[in-house]
């Protein structure tokens, strides 16, 4: 029997096609492959079958859903699949095709049974398989988050075996291929039904899937062929990592089974807060306090960065909440090619507990101000008189 291609395919729609997407596929095939419109063509003749048979099961929602369930074979009793499918369904007349759903389900609990049309992979119990990733969480300063550093973790992973090298049997005991399975981990069974003989592929009860045999486990793994070891590892962390951001250190983690590659270590890092910045992505935040006359007459103060100290001149005049940028004094960017920049943004501190002579110069200092000195104050009196006037 020539190789059947899925309904789906035939009529070029999804899995997911509405009914009315069903049908235009259908009609726009029909069209063309019409044996009246392509006289003598066979291949024309046979894609019109093809399209009018996929139609006649997905046009049906009770059909179309066994086909979803059981391929072919759900919706055709006489479908032999290929390799591992069920033969000899021969005495199937009498039954329709609800009895065959009906036993299907009963036989398999409505899916996850394998060996239909080749829809289940089977897995060679002796294939390489990656060892799964070590998690954990460190915890980071600031300045150790933003610089990079190098930390020493302990991890707790999963190790080849060192007494029996992997395989699970003692040393100088072999390990034998499964004689029931011949090393597969799984035995086609056949079952009688009511309409013939059935086979489906089963876990090997013998080895339990393994495919071999260890009459004389290793002491030291219990046959497993790997033991949880501790380790401590020197890793880097990159600088500009985040609080709660993740990396791998490729290869540390648990090793692989069947010479597979080992896994990673996944560390998640937490920062803790620093008391002068703040982090806003690439970029840093801090709040410099300056005094009244640093603000009044402008000066030179020290602003901190991640670099170190620097100098910036606050201008004349200068504002509460100004806020000035500092370019590429913030992180580096994680996968380099840069940094982002520094905000400081200025407060004013008002000062207190001033004694009678500085309160006196104060005064002083105010019977001498006029509006131009206070141009927002200005401004919102001259709004506020507008507003009730
Ligand atoms: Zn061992
Ligand atoms: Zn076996």
């Amino acid at each position: 029997m020539a190789e059947k291609r899925d309904y789906y395919e035939v009529l070029g729609v999804s899995r997911q096609a509405t009914d009315d997407e069903i049908k235009k596929a259908y009609r726009t095939l029909a069209k063309k492959y019409h044996p009246d419109l392509n006289p003598g063509d066979k291949e024309a003749e046979a894609k019109f079958k093809e399209a009018g048979e996929a139609y006649e099961v997905l046009s049906n929602a009770e059909k179309r859903r066994r086909y979803d369930q059981f391929g072919f074979a759900g919706v055709d009793p006489s479908y032999t699949a290929g390799a591992g499918g069920y033969g000899g369904a021969g005495g199937a007349q009498g039954f329709g095709f609800d009895d065959i759903g009906d036993i299907f389900e009963s036989f398999f609990g409505g899916g996850g049974f394998s060996g239909f049309g080749g829809s289940t992979r089977t897995r060679n119990p002796n294939a390489p398989i990656k060892g799964s990733n070590v998690e954990i969480t460190i915890p980071l300063s600031f300045m150790e988050a933003v610089k990079g550093c190098q930390k020493t973790i302990t991890i707790k992973r999963l190790e080849v075996c060192s007494d029996c090298g992997g395989t699970g049997a003692e040393k100088g005991s072999a390990v034998e291929t499964c004689p029931d399975c011949h090393g597969s981990g799984q035995v086609t069974v056949q079952q009688r039904t009511p309409f013939g003989v059935m086979q489906t592929v089963r876990t090997c009860p013998h080895c339990g899937g393994k495919g071999k045999i260890i009459k004389n486990p290793c002491k030291k793994c219990g046959g497993k062929g790997r033991v949880r070891v501790t380790r401590k590892l020197d890793i880097n962390i990159p600088a500009g990592i985040d609080d709660g951001q993740t990396f791998l250190v490729r290869g540390q983690g648990d090793h692989g089974i069947n010479n597979g590659p080992a896994g990673d270590v996944a560390v998640t890092v937490t920062v803790r807060p620093d008391p002068l910045f703040e982090r806003d992505g690439f970029n840093i935040w801090c709040e410099v306090p300056i005094t009244y006359t640093q603000a009044v007459l402008g000066d030179e103060i020290t602003v901190p960065t991640v670099d170190g100290k620097v100098s910036y001149t606050v201008p004349e005049g200068t504002q509460s909440g100004t806020v000035f940028r500092l370019r590429n004094k913030g992180v580096s960017y994680v996968n380099g090619g840069g940094r982002g920049d520094q905000y400081v943004k200025v407060s004013i501190e008002v000062p207190k507990n001033l004694s009678s002579k500085q309160k006196e110069l104060l005064k002083e200092f105010d019977k001498l101000s006029s509006d131009k000195n206070f141009e927002k104050r200005k401004g919102f009196f001259d709004k506020l008189k507008d507003m009730f006037d």
